[in-house]
């Protein structure tokens, strides 16, 4: 891997110049650790890791985890690994089903290939969509995943993730991995881009642009959202608590909003004239698109473990990303 400053560093995270990753690249350095970071660059972008760039500890490299020697080299390198690189929001992923396929089991399957010969610690980023149409909320981890039929390519993602799942336990189990799952909810905060779909990134930009905010369905579908920084607070402190090795845990708020009224409050927040525009599901959204109506955490397991949990509730969420320079 050329252009590397030093020779080891103490965490990898792939997918580190996204959304997410980027600010685990910027609580890491923050925290005197070096970070070596692997991204294809297809949704991150480079302007996600300008704060982290300067740090003579962190490196970069441009390159797909599907590449299974630059996988199993930076692996090598990092003490640590953390990999969200994956595919992104539901509306690349049902113009880009085959590719969203591929990079989540074969980028996962190169990851913990990797790991496992070097017995590294591992952190794999999976998602709430995994708990599918399921109606038990809160859902818990031990709960069962209830996707749609295969003819829905919505549900490829959910069930890629749950392949990844397996197979990490699996890891676990069968080769004595150090790895944990994380299902990632809701994940929310500055530099979110609306591009791929994200609700809240999309009513922020058309209410400071004035333009109606885009509504699907009735709005009465809820979401739980939490802000980035204490999802990756979590993800850490997962991994420096040996009992989490082995398990899947769910990160996220427990505070529901419904759609609506989070177009309301980001109105509000904003002082915009903007309306809300009902849009129905099969204007969003491909013919035969499904929706969650419900979607909360049970967040026993991850308190339990780490002590934390998301609790910013969208006033404050709203505040940060609205403080914060506009998404890329
Ligand atoms: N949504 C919406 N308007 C938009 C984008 C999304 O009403 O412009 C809805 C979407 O149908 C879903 C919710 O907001 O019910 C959350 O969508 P997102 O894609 O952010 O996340 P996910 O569906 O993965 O929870």
């Amino acid at each position: 891997m050329p252009g590397l400053r030093i020779r080891s560093y103490d965490y990898l995270v792939t997918g580190g110049a996204g959304f997410i990753g980027s600010h685990v690249c910027e609580e890491l350095l923050s925290r005197g650790r070096s970070v070596l970071v692997i991204d294809d660059l297809s949704t991150g972008s480079l302007a996600n890791l300008e704060r982290c760039v300067e740090n003579s500890g962190f490196s970069y490299a441009v390159g797909s985890v599907c590449d299974e020697s630059l996988v199993s080299e930076a692996v090598d390198l990092c003490g640590i690994i953390i990999h969200l690189a994956a595919a992104v929001g539901v509306e690349n992923i049902i113009r880009q089903p085959v590719e969203t396929i591929e990079i989540n089991v074969r980028g996962t399957e190169n990851v913990l290939r990797s790991a496992s010969k070097k017995l590294r610690r591992t952190f794999i980023a999976s998602t709430s969509e995994v708990y599918g149409k399921g109606n038990c909320v809160p859902f818990q981890e031990e709960g069962d995943l209830v996707l749609g039929a295969t003819s829905r390519s919505r549900w490829s993602y959910a069930c890629s993730k749950a392949i990844d799942e397996f197979l990490a336990l699996a890891y676990a189990k069968a080769r004595g991995l150090p790895v944990t799952v994380g299902r990632l909810f809701n994940t929310v905060g500055p530099r979110q881009s609306g591009r791929y779909g994200m609700v809240l990134p999309r009513f922020v930009a058309q209410a400071l642009a004035g333009r109606p905010l885009t509504v699907y369905g009735d709005g009465t579908q809820t979401r739980c959202f939490s802000l980035v920084n204490e999802v990756v607070a979590c993800v850490l402190a997962l991994l420096e608590t040996d009992a989490s090795v082995g398990m899947a845990v769910n990160i996220g708020s427990t505070e529901e909003i419904s759609i609506l009224d989070l177009a309301a409050r980001v109105i509000e927040k904003t002082g915009s004239t903007s309306r809300v525009t009902l849009v129905p599901y099969d204007e969003a959204y491909p013919k035969d698109f499904e929706d969650m109506q419900r979607r909360v955490p049970d967040v026993t397991r991850l308190l339990a473990l780490t002590g934390m949990a998301p609790t910013a509730g969208i006033g404050e969420i709203l505040d940060r990303i609205l403080g914060s320079a506009p998404a890329v």
